[in-house]
């Protein structure tokens, strides 16, 4: 059994060895998917925890507790073009590479297998192109 977690550590708890005391404590495997610091020196970790539901529910009580916000990755978001106008405003704004410009085209382009469905880009979007799927 696995569950796909969005984890958000305030900086003083980023370069603390966090996950893998996490992962010997409750006997849980993971795999991580995407890292990425904010401009707020925030650390962000997508990744995925794999091991007995139960003790999944410990270890996401436990990092509450320690301070850092989780959040369950079960939202996607999708790009619907007919709404882009390829303003490029969403393009800075994501942490994870997900959208670009595509040069040949002069369209903006967005990756779903990229994103973590942070959903920053809705907030950044002037015609809600950007939407979330929950
Ligand atoms: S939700 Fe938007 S900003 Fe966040 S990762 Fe996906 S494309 Fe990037
Ligand atoms: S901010 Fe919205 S309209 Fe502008 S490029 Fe991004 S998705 Fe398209």
């Amino acid at each position: 059994m696995g569950k796909k977690l969005v984890l958000n550590f305030p900086s003083s708890l980023v370069d603390k060895p966090i996950i893998s005391s996490l992962v010997r404590e409750f006997n849980l495997d993971f795999n991580i998917l995407k890292a990425y610091v904010t401009p707020e020196e925030e650390g962000n970790l997508v990744l995925e925890l794999t091991g007995d539901e139960g003790k999944i529910g410990s270890a996401i009580r436990h990092l509450k507790g320690l301070g850092v916000k989780v959040e369950l990755l079960s939202k996607e978001v999708e790009m619907i073009r007919e709404r882009c106008t390829d303003c490029t405003a969403c393009i800075p704004q994501c942490p994870v590479g997900a959208l670009w410009m595509d040069k040949d085209s002069f369209q903006v382009k967005f990756s779903s297998e990229k994103c973590i469905a942070c959903g920053i880009c809705l907030k950044a979007c002037p015609t809600r192109a950007m939407v979330l799927r929950i």
